[in-house]
């Protein structure tokens, strides 16, 4: 058999790793330098300086070579004491995972179950919290934008609540997947730890992870007795203020980073969710068109940088998945634990724009078709009527 010679660009539409810019490329594209240096000391200043503007804080923010699960790490043993209780809201895979997390550290993880096709429900949340008289609970974790199902919690609900009632626990939120893609207010919304990493949002390639930190979490650590080092909040924060770092950073990460976060403050942030919205909806309407079911079943939460798509039963994603692979050179995102097999997912996030939206969707539409997936032709002509909507005919025209 002839190997297959792919040509053209490939698209990589999972939801993260996403599409790097080739500026981010160019810059990452260079040599090293010294990090005890007094330049990279201002491209880390620069940087960290940068990014707070799209984190939206005036606070504290600390910068690992790791993946995002690195960032949740670090946010567990910053904070808490072996044997601590903490509130969490099942979403999906990822608030799966964390959880793994924070329970390998001995903290005691009260999970409240969830159906998978909505986000966080607050109310559960207030409920618990208002039982927790003597605030046994120590923080409550959220990941904001649930990359597994396509659903999108509302951070500043749960803030409100939490309010409310007065409760002190910190809030500590996942924003991996909607940082610099979907509005995410940390210090409006009071959040006391976030969790991001460089692949999403952010247009970069995996190696980054942030946490964002308040003053509030910053005193917490102080008296947390987990055990920490690489991960350590407080030899961070006294280094990275003047630019340096505990240990050796990512050096061309943070060039290509600086990059990056010039790119997102270019088109500013007003204009960046609005671009994920409207891509969001297009995606959206070509799922309905095709006839497919969307896993997110609460339009209030529906995703703007990931969709994930029901293929109906008795038929594998996984199959059509290689198909558009094969095929077209395309790659989508799998369904992930409960959901393999049974969802695709659309990643549109990030370095991306209409014509590529257009190419995705084509590239779906033809694999549904060759896959012999029953679906309702049309999905692409949707998209690009929610992307340009047609003009109304001349009123002389409808007019008798
Ligand atoms: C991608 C992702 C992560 C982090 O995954 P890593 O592979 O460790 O970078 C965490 N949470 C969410 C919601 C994600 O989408």
């Amino acid at each position: 058999m002839e190997a297959i010679v792919h040509t053209g660009r490939h698209f990589l539409q999972i939801p993260g790793p996403s599409n790097i810019p080739d500026r981010v490329l160019r810059a990452i594209d260079r040599p090293v330098m010294d990090h005890r240096g007094a330049e990279f000391a201002g491209i880390v200043k620069e940087t960290l300086h940068e990014i707070r503007k799209i984190i939206q804080t005036s606070g504290a923010v600390v910068m690992y070579s790791a993946s995002g699960s690195g960032a949740w790490e670090a946010a567990i043993v910053n904070t808490l004491s072996p044997g601590d209780r903490v509130l969490m809201f099942e979403t999906g895979h990822f608030s799966r995972l964390w959880r793994q997390v924070a329970e390998r550290f001995g903290i005691r993880v009260d999970y409240l179950p969830g159906s998978w096709h909505r986000g966080v429900v607050v109310e559960e949340i207030e409920a618990k919290l208002s039982e927790d008289k003597d605030h046994q609970y120590k923080a409550v974790l959220a990941v904001h934008n649930e990359t597994s199902t396509g659903t999108t919690s509302d951070i500043f609900a749960i803030r409100k609540a939490m309010n409310r009632l007065g409760h002190p626990a910190l809030l500590m939120v996942d924003a991996v997947s909607s940082l610099g893609s979907i509005e995410y207010r940390h210090d409006e919304w009071q959040v006391d730890v976030m969790i991001a990493s460089s692949q999403k949002g952010l247009m970069m390639p995996p190696g980054l992870a942030f946490n964002a930190i308040s003053e509030k979490a910053i005193a917490a650590g102080k008296t947390a007795k987990l055990s920490r080092s690489y991960w350590d909040w407080q030899e961070m924060l006294a280094l990275s203020n003047n630019g340096f770092f505990p240990y050796t950073p990512s050096i061309n990460l943070i060039y290509g980073l600086r990059e990056a976060l010039q790119m997102l403050l270019d088109e500013g942030l007003s204009n960046i969710f609005a671009r994920h919205q409207r891509h969001g909806q297009a995606t959206r309407a070509a799922v309905r068109a095709w006839g497919l079911g969307l896993v997110c079943q609460e339009p209030s939460e529906y995703s703007n940088t990931v969709t994930a798509v029901l293929v109906p039963e008795g038929h594998s994603a996984d199959a059509l998945r290689a198909t558009i692979l094969g095929k077209f050179d395309m790659s989508l995102g799998a369904g992930l634990s409960k959901l393999a097999d049974k969802v695709f997912r659309i990643g549109h996030l990030g370095h991306f724009n209409d014509l590529m939206l257009a190419g995705t969707l084509a590239g779906v539409e033809m694999g549904l078709r060759l896959s012999g997936i029953p679906h309702t032709d049309g999905g692409v002509m949707a998209a690009l009527d929610s992307l340009a909507p047609r003009s109304k005919p001349a009123p002389s025209v409808v007019e008798k």
